[in-house]
């Protein structure tokens, strides 16, 4: 059996209203993304939704509204996707890196208050596989230092904190829909604010910072005449990505389900296991499984983590690493950041395999995962 890491679920109602909007004619953002903007924001209960070209320019938007300056600091989890520092340096700031949890690999509350300065000016958690970050206390920091909270939803969408769906806690929200991610359209991204000020000033920034609704310049209600308020990016979604949106909007629960199908098969199959640390989601929060991050306990194999992966794809399982801690890239090496400072991450990195899950996965191909799981553990005890 061959088992991608991912596959998209595509099918008729993406087919249907990409169509629609190829015979519309109208190709770049206009009627679909405001539309998918709308239900979007009603889907989260979110007073703001701003549609925009990536997670990454979410995030970047997030950081312009905060007012980001040269020489800030902002704190990120060790072990995130490049793009949550990323952004930090476009300001010329500088991304502090926190260590992070251990069964969780959520950003780790006691580190992250002692890694705040002068300089500190904003949190961005990541809420890791789908997991929410413990956000009342990151609120509660962020309260009593002054702090902004912009939350990285890239893997979140849906997830619940404390029975609230993510997208209305910290101050900005930043969602991405990326080929692999929850809710795809290929490339885009979202951000959620209940501040109105902030999320006029995104949806002009998007667009080359042009006054009010620029993109109907073109349209019969429009005018050629408008504005430049401020500089600006070409940030804005498409409405081909937002017809692929609306048409995964609908079955963004259903595909949430069919996530929780397989991790709960994999959780099942595992838990009996002392070679392997399944991951662990607190109590009073839903995750999206986006991921389903599995950890090797090193002590009792002989085998590491990479010769782990390279056995499942010998058996025609794909998989992934989520994520290779920023410490050990050459930029951010260069930048002073080291792996002796964070001992957790480093832990984590060392044991940590994404297995696949994906709706409409077969039950015989989460079968087929488990026991080739269970017969690679079985062959390599220590
Ligand atoms: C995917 C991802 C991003 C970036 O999303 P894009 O839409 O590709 O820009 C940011 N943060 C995390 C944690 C991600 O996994």
């Amino acid at each position: 059996m061959e088992i991608p890491f991912h596959r998209p679920y595509i099918g008729k109602d993406e087919e249907k209203e990409v169509i629609d909007s190829l015979r519309k004619g109208w190709l770049t953002m206009g009627k679909k993304t405001v539309e998918f903007e709308r239900k979007f924001g009603n889907y989260i209960g979110a007073k703001n939704a701003i549609a925009v070209s990536s997670c990454t320019a979410a995030l970047h938007l997030a950081l312009r509204c905060i007012g980001l300056k040269e020489g800030d600091e902002v704190l990120v989890p060790a072990v995130t996707f490049v793009a949550t520092a990323e952004v930090v340096g476009y300001f010329g700031a500088r991304p502090v890196l926190v260590d992070v949890e251990r069964n969780t690999h959520l950003i780790d509350i006691n580190d992250l208050e002692k890694k705040i300065t002068e300089r500190t000016k904003a949190i961005i958690p990541v809420h890791y596989s789908g997991q929410p970050a413990d956000m009342d206390e990151i609120i509660e920091i962020a309260k009593s230092y002054n702090l902004y909270v912009i939350e990285d939803a890239a893997h979140a969408l849906p997830s619940w904190y404390k029975g609230r769906k993510v997208g209305t806690i910290g101050d900005l929200t930043a969602f991405s829909f990326y080929a692999t991610k929850t809710l795809a359209t290929g490339e885009g991204g979202m951000v959620t604010t209940e501040n109105n000020e902030w999320a006029e000033r995104i949806r002009v920034l998007r667009l080359h910072g042009i006054s009010k609704d620029a993109w109907k310049r073109y349209t019969k209600e429009g005018s050629w005449e408008y504005d430049v308020l401020e500089n600006g990016y070409k940030y804005n979604m498409t409405d081909i990505n937002a017809a692929l949106g609306l048409a995964q909007l609908r079955k963004v629960e259903w595909m949430w389900k069919e996530r929780e199908r397989v991790a709960s098969m994999y959780n099942e199959a595992f838990r009996e296991y002392e070679e392997l640390i399944p991951y662990r989601v607190k109590s009073d929060r839903i995750s999206s499984w986006h991921l389903y991050p599995l950890k090797l306990n090193l002590e009792s194999l002989k085998i590491n983590r990479n010769q782990f992966i390279e056995e499942l794809k010998r058996r025609g399982i794909g998989t992934s690493v989520h994520f290779i801690p920023l410490y050990r890239f050459s930029y951010y090496k260069n930048i002073g950041h080291g792996a002796v400072d964070f001992p957790k991450s480093e832990w984590v990195f060392e044991r940590v395999v994404s297995l696949p899950i994906f709706p409409g996965m077969r039950k015989e191909e989460v079968e087929y995962i488990i026991e080739n799981i269970i017969d690679i553990v079985e062959k390599n005890r220590r």
